[in-house]
């Protein structure tokens, strides 16, 4: 396995253990105070896929540890600064003069800071006209100074006394932040400071991991956090001054490069030696709050730096400080993974002073002249040709990555995977990932034929192979020694991808043909995945992928995130309309009734258990019999209820009609008072025996009806309502007994 070691510069080297098969690797973690970027993305998935293909296909014992930096002086200025624009907010909650004159003094203060970098910055090109990184630098300076004056007269015009300062705070958030620091950040009591910064790193450790759990980065074995190794960062410290190599100066201690340099057997900025000159990166590496006039040489880094007034402090030999940057790498990762580290990895803009200080410092600790044994460095990541920035607006967070621009996490690791790990990398925010798309489906495609052969072929086949079958065997053997070489030429998963890619060609054509060998293609697929799984790339968790029962994870898991989604819907509409806890209760019922049984499962109230998982088509027969002994109980009262209704109303019915009308049907007889007809309707003659009679029933129904007309004055509509009731009944019945369950 030869790799590009960044000790041995341009050529490959073999990777061989210090110790049998173990490798001791140590990476450097982020300095947690601001959310991480595509840049971060490239450099912790390029060291997960090398990772996994170490010990996964090469079988190597990986021990991995990553460290925190919680201690930095970017946390101290970021925590610090939150915390003053807070309380100023808390004591400025509406515009006033004051306000208003604070802006017009921080903004411009913030202005001219950036114009006086950008004149350095342009001294220094006259000194090297050629360098391109002034170049850049300059122009997001030029940037910043617009965009910065820009937004000052902006706010400046519209901000009025007395509304809320809220939003003319946040536009000058920044400007303010520095300004208010400056003022007051040195009071501010150490013992707060220490919590403010604990707080804040805590947060953006968490959305660190968070990010690296989406991106399917696998967790290192042991984190070491700075905070907790301060005391095996003091012994350090001593050591390397015990053994001559470092100083103490007004409460910290510094790095004595002259001395080191010139000892026999050791070097200074092994990595980068062209870089150990450039001061403006070795003061980034010494952060924004270090002192500056103490040193012997004005390149002696900081082993242990002296707490100032508002700054967090541990105590130490030589009063309170805190460590170093560089420092804290050195000393934790030989607490964890011995005095010789197999392999040391981070980004390209970490060799220098980072890593050059970390090999300086174990090698004057321990006094031997080789700390590290591989140095593996990942490239750096530009946005559409352009150095990621803030102010450029080409900024990408890993959060921003997925939510906004809708990159996957397979997407973003496909995409690293097909560029060499090691060089500058240009990411192409539109067009780069078409490519990947296509490649993603082409593989899922050839996924989903190979599932769908499979599990058509349910006979036995004839299984002697043809020459088709073994010119395609021959492909795969061809394909396993080339991906096999190129994994082992400095990790070339791009040249290894495209011989799948390849390969998976070639079975595609050889999927036309009538005759296909079901083992065969199942083999070339199995390797397919193994080596994708290898690069943390995975197809298993698609559609494509065969479970044990052979229906795909999402085709199982989709009915139920549809039930969820429809609960949650039916409960967002109902709070927005404000319904009552009727509606919630009738949604949880339909919910327990309707929804999850057809998915087996059988949720219960006052049970023992919630719910459980049960045979779906015996519990939907079940809930069936219950439902059809509930209607027909309900009928069983609704027919009790019209029993009582139909008396009533045939009752009423009888009084309803008049005396003539009673006549008229029973005899066919026209009278309208007491005096009865000698013919009826026909013409006949009405005996008097009959007529008797006649008059009889009309008085007695001229009694009834005068009952009813009474009943109708005192309430008019009672036998329209009395008739209704009656059909109402009688409807509801017919209805239910139409929704008994066949
Ligand atoms: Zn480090």
């Amino acid at each position: 396995m030869m790799v590009l070691n960044s000790l041995k510069k341009d050529e490959l080297v073999e990777l061989v253990p210090n110790e049998g098969n173990v490798l001791r690797w140590y990476t450097c973690g982020p300095t947690v105070y601001d959310s991480s970027h595509l840049g971060h993305a490239r450099n912790y998935v390029t060291f997960d896929f090398i990772r996994r293909i170490i010990s996964d296909y090469f079988g190597y014992e990986v021990f991995y540890c990553m460290n925190i930096t919680d201690i930095d002086d970017k946390i101290i200025l970021r925590s610090r600064r939150n915390y003053l624009i807070s309380e100023y907010i808390k004591k400025n909650p509406i515009v006033t003069e004051t306000l208003i004159s604070d802006l017009n003094t921080a903004w411009p203060k913030f202005i001219n800071g950036l114009k006086e970098d950008l004149e350095k910055n342009l001294e220094e090109q006259k000194k090297k006209p050629n360098k391109q990184e002034l170049k850049a630098e300059a122009d997001l300076l030029t940037t910043r100074i617009k965009q910065s004056e820009d937004a000052f007269s902006a706010q400046m015009k519209i901000i009025k006394l007395g509304e809320n300062s809220s939003a003319p705070v946040a536009t000058a958030e920044q400007c303010l932040g520095s300004y208010l620091d400056k003022l007051y950040g040195k009071d501010l009591d150490s013992e707060l400071v220490k919590k403010l910064c604990d707080q804040h790193s805590k947060k953006f450790e968490k959305e660190f991991f968070d990010d690296m759990k989406a991106l399917g980065i696998q967790p290192p074995d042991v984190l070491v956090r700075v905070s907790e190794y301060v005391p095996e960062v003091i012994e350090m410290v001593q050591q390397i001054i015990e053994n001559g190599y470092g100083y103490e100066s007004e409460g910290s201690v510094y790095f004595d490069i002259h001395k080191f340099h010139h000892t026999p057997g050791h070097a200074y900025a092994k990595l980068k030696p062209s870089s150990a000159g450039n001061l403006k990166k070795f003061a980034e590496g010494e952060g924004a709050l270090a002192a500056t006039e103490d040193r012997i040489s004005k390149f002696d880094f900081a082993l242990w730096k002296k707490s100032k007034p508002g700054e967090p402090s541990w105590p130490s030999p030589w009063g309170p400080g805190r460590p170093g940057w560089h420092i804290e790498c050195s000393a934790m990762a030989s607490v964890i993974l011995g005095k010789v580290l197999d392999v040391h990895c981070g980004g390209v803009d970490l060799k220098f002073p980072h890593h050059d200080n970390e090999l300086a410092q174990a090698e004057a600790c321990y006094g031997h002249d080789q700390w590290v044994n591989y140095f593996l460095h990942s490239g750096h990541l530009d946005i559409d040709g352009l150095k990621m920035s803030k102010s450029m607006k080409n900024f990408i967070t890993i959060r921003e990555a997925f939510q906004k621009l809708k990159y996957t996490p397979r997407q973003l690791r496909f995409y690293f995977l097909l560029h060499t790990w090691c060089k500058r990398m240009n990411f192409q925010v539109k067009e780069g990932m078409g490519d990947i798309e296509k490649k993603e489906k082409f593989v899922i495609e050839f996924l989903t034929k190979v599932k769908q052969l499979i599990s058509e072929d349910t006979s036995q086949p004839n299984e002697s192979w043809t020459p088709n079958d073994v010119a395609l065997h021959n492909t795969l053997l061809k394909t396993q020694t080339e991906v096999d070489a190129a994994l082992k030429n400095n990790f070339d998963t791009k040249t290894a991808i495209l011989l799948l890619i390849d390969l998976i060609s070639a079975v595609n054509s050889y999927l036309s043909s009538k005759d296909r060998k079901t083992l065969l293609v199942s083999k070339i697929r199995d390797y397919v995945l193994r080596i994708f799984g290898v690069f943390g790339l995975n197809f298993s968790t698609s559609s494509v992928t065969e479970g044990a029962s052979g229906v795909s994870t999402e085709d199982i898991v989709r009915p139920y995130a549809r039930a969820l989604v429809d609960f949650r819907n039916q409960v967002r509409e109902g709070a927005k309309k404000k319904e009552g806890h009727d509606y919630f209760l009738v949604s949880c019922d339909n919910l327990r009734d309707k929804v999850t049984p057809p998915l087996g499962i059988k949720i219960v109230d006052d049970g023992e258990f919630d719910f459980y998982l049960v045979d779906k088509d015996q519990y939907l027969e079940e809930l069936k019999n219950k439902q059809i002994d509930n209607i027909k109980a309900q009928i069983q009262k609704k027919t009790t209820q019209l029993k009582a209704k139909e008396t009533a109303f045939n009752k009423w019915e009888d009084l309803r009609i008049s005396p003539s009308e009673l006549v008229l049907k029973k005899y066919n007889v026209t009278m309208e008072s007491e005096e009865v007809p000698a013919l009826n309707n026909a013409g006949g003659k009405v005996s008097d025996q009959n007529k008797k009679k006649i008059l009889t029933d009309w008085k007695k129904q001229l009694t009834n009806n005068t009952k009813f007309n009474d009943e109708l004055a005192k309430n008019p509509e009672f036998y329209e309502k009395l008739k209704n009731d009656y059909e109402k009944i009688k409807k509801e019945i017919q209805d239910l007994q139409s929704k008994i369950p066949t």
